[in-house]
């Protein structure tokens, strides 16, 4: 079985200690390719080393919503130059997020809430980014929580994605899922939905057409639940845990049962979607 990583963050710095263990356990693993997210300006340039170094990490560059205010006057350019510099990489972590200004308490995330941007700010760079993406027809990488109606609005209006975009760890209503297929949307399902108190997103991957189907870790954020993460990392500061790009071994198997079919089926269809997914329309 050919297997994927469709979104995470190997750059980041809590996994850099363990980038040589990470490489040999996805190759052990059968990952054969990975899409790795810059966040921010200050991330784009490992990101680039990344691909640079690893045929089978495929870039992308964005700027995250939470990382909006990190921005320098330059950034649209910055951007701009990493993306004309690999003609492969696409566009993202990018998107909009109600949940960080009205949910979030501090230490929920790696920003403190009262730093993020206001959903007008992140709204007026997630635009620019989309436009940036559409004009070089590159694939888009989209994180939304709280904010699926704004986001609905943005994608149906006047900057349309070409080549459809991936809401990544899709956590919206499975009522919505026709109406992002209809926009061009792929969905992944994340490590951390093997968690069944994860009943929404469950509910939502049983009813996403199989050929719009993709499967990510979001390393080193979002961890399997107990003893589903088979590939458990050293906790990072203040003892967050660390997920490893590997344990989508256990989301393969996972989403299979849940979708009650065979593993090896399921691995065939996505290494379709996924090659679809970053080089074709969807
Ligand atoms: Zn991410």
């Amino acid at each position: 079985m050919q297997l994927h990583d469709a979104h995470n963050h190997l750059q980041d710095e809590w996994l850099a200690p363990h980038l040589e263990t990470i490489a040999l356990d996805c190759a052990r693993a059968g990952i054969t390719a990975m899409v790795v997210n810059g966040t921010a300006e200050h991330d784009w340039p490992r990101v680039a080393a990344l691909a640079a170094r690893f045929p089978w990490v495929h870039a992308s560059y964005g700027l995250h919503p939470w990382d909006v205010r990190s921005r320098t006057p330059g950034w649209h350019e910055t951007l701009r130059s990493f993306l004309l510099g690999d003609e492969q990489a696409g566009v993202g972590e990018i998107g909009i997020d109600r949940w960080i200004l009205e949910d979030a308490r501090p230490g929920d995330a790696p920003v403190n809430p009262g730093d993020a941007a206001s959903l007008q700010e992140q709204l007026e760079v997630f635009r620019a980014q989309l436009a940036l993406a559409v004009e070089l027809d590159r694939p888009v990488t989209i994180h939304c929580l709280r904010a699926w109606g704004a986001l609905r609005d943005e994608l149906g209006g006047t900057i349309r994605p070409r080549r459809g975009f991936l809401l990544h760890a899709y956590g919206g209503p499975a009522e919505m899922v026709p109406e992002w297929v209809e926009l061009g949307a792929w969905f992944s399902f994340n490590t951390a939905f093997l968690d069944p108190r994860k009943t929404r997103q469950r509910a939502a991957f049983r009813v996403v057409p199989a050929d719009r189907l993709l499967i990510e870790s979001d390393a080193p954020a979002m961890p399997p639940p107990g003893a589903q993460c088979r590939y458990p990392l050293p906790a990072a500061p203040e003892g967050r845990p660390v997920n490893h790009p590997a344990n989508v071994v256990a989301a393969y198997a996972g989403l299979a049962e849940l979708r009650g079919m065979p593993v090896e089926r399921l691995a065939a269809q996505l290494a379709d979607n996924f090659a679809r997914w970053l080089s074709a329309r969807a």
